[in-house]
Order: structure tokens, then sequence, then C-alpha cells
């Protein structure tokens, strides 16, 4: 048996490494980028909530009403209510970074109005992917301390647990892309932001984009040092 082998310093730890590099990469990407863009000013003068209230009549988003949310990068659309949250720094900020992020946020509710596919799916593996990623390690943990073959049993449970959670993470990858792309066009079509604008907006999405792409990747690294470690043995 492998013991307590495998679960700190072995060779595989170094995609969990690359995985964290990839996404504090990202992250301050993402962070460098709102700021440059929370100082300029768009030329519409419309603040994010002016925004998000102007896209839900325009598109007739019935029942959907915005709201402000305290935080961070905490802005984000809830179906199950309805309701569009934007953070400090967007709901009453006239920046581009805000008007992107609003826009990015009605994406979101225009995707559940239409009954977007991948929105549905991932709604639905949010409870499965909350389960796997709180059950996978403790079931890994316990099952190196069983030497028998319900351990290697309860190992490979938990990696199946895992790959719930990474699933959830690749099925956000065209949600996210989608309510980006959905986001310029809009801003485009009610003639919110202009040329100049629209190029600032793009850059504020693509960078929030990437934070998602480096979870996913890095969640897809540690499924794959999973497998690596006991993927490939049986218990004797
Ligand atoms: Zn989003």
């Amino acid at each position: 048996m492998f013991g307590m082998y495998g679960l700190y310093w072995d060779p595989t730890y170094i995609l969990v490494i690359i995985g964290a590099v990839i996404c504090m990469i990202a992250s301050s990407h993402v962070n460098r980028t709102y700021r440059i863009y929370q100082q300029v000013r768009s030329n519409s003068g419309l603040t994010g909530a002016q925004t998000a209230e102007r896209i839900v009549r325009a598109y007739g988003l019935n029942g959907v009403t915005v709201r402000h949310v305290s935080g961070n990068l905490t802005d984000h659309y809830n179906p199950s209510d309805k309701t569009l949250n934007l953070s400090d720094a967007v709901y009453a900020s006239a920046s581009v970074a805000a008007i992107a992020v609003a826009a990015h946020e009605c994406g979101h509710a225009i995707q559940h109005q239409k009954g977007y596919v991948p929105l549905r799916m991932r709604g639905a593996l949010v409870p499965v992917a909350n389960f796997g990623s709180t059950i996978a390690w403790p079931m890994i943990l316990i099952g190196l301390f069983i030497n028998s073959r319900s351990g290697m049993l309860l190992i490979q449970a938990g990696i199946l647990c895992f790959s719930l959670a990474v699933l959830f993470q690749l099925v956000t990858l065209p949600v996210e892309f989608d309510a980006s792309r959905r986001a310029l066009h809009v801003i485009e079509d009610l003639g919110i932001v202009g040329h100049e604008e629209m190029k600032l907006s793009r850059k504020v999405l693509v960078a929030a984009a990437l934070t998602y792409v480096a979870g996913a990747a890095s969640a897809i690294l540690q499924l794959l040092r999973l497998i690596l470690l006991f993927g490939g043995r049986d218990d004797d």
C-alpha cells in the first residue's frame, strides 16, 4: 500500500502547483484589467445599474430585478429569484468595466429567458458538484487508511465524485463565454457603447472569462493527478 504517499510531495504534486499558478496569473490579470477600465468613464454616462435596467426593458426580461450586492467581483445573476446582483464597483459606477460586467450578467438573464441548454445543465449540476467536491477528499483519505479492496473502491468513488466537480467547471465555460458574447452584442445593439469602447469592454470580459478557463484547467490537472496516483493501480 502507498499509505500517506501521494497526498503531499509526490512528483505529481507539480500538477497542483501548475494549476495554482495558472489561477493566480488569471486572477491578477482580471484584477489589473478591472482596475484600469474602472477608471475609464463611459461616453454614455450610464452606471452598471442603469445599463442593466435598460437591457432588462429593451429585451423584455420579465420579472428580472436589478439589485445591489456588497463585495468585490460578487456580481451574479440568480435564476431562482431572477435577480441581477451588481457589486459595489459596478452598481453605481459609470465606467466601461461596470457596463461590461452589468451587460454580462444580463447575458445570463437572457440565457435563462431563452432556456439556453448549457445554463440549465449547469443549474442541474450545482447540487451534484457541491456534494461531489465536499465528499471527494474525505473518501480518498479514508480509502487510503483502509488496507483492502474496499479502500481502493472508496478512493475510486472519491475520484468519481471529484470528477463531478470538474464537469461543473467545464459546463461553466460555454455558459460564461456565451453570456459575454450576448453582452457585447446587446451593448452594441442598444448603442450603449461606441466602437472604441466595444474594444475595451471586450478586454474586460475576456479577462473575466480567462479566470474560468484557469479554474477549469486547474481542476482538470488535479483530476489528472488523482488518476495518475490511483487510477491504474489495483489493490493486491
Ligand atoms: Zn457570468
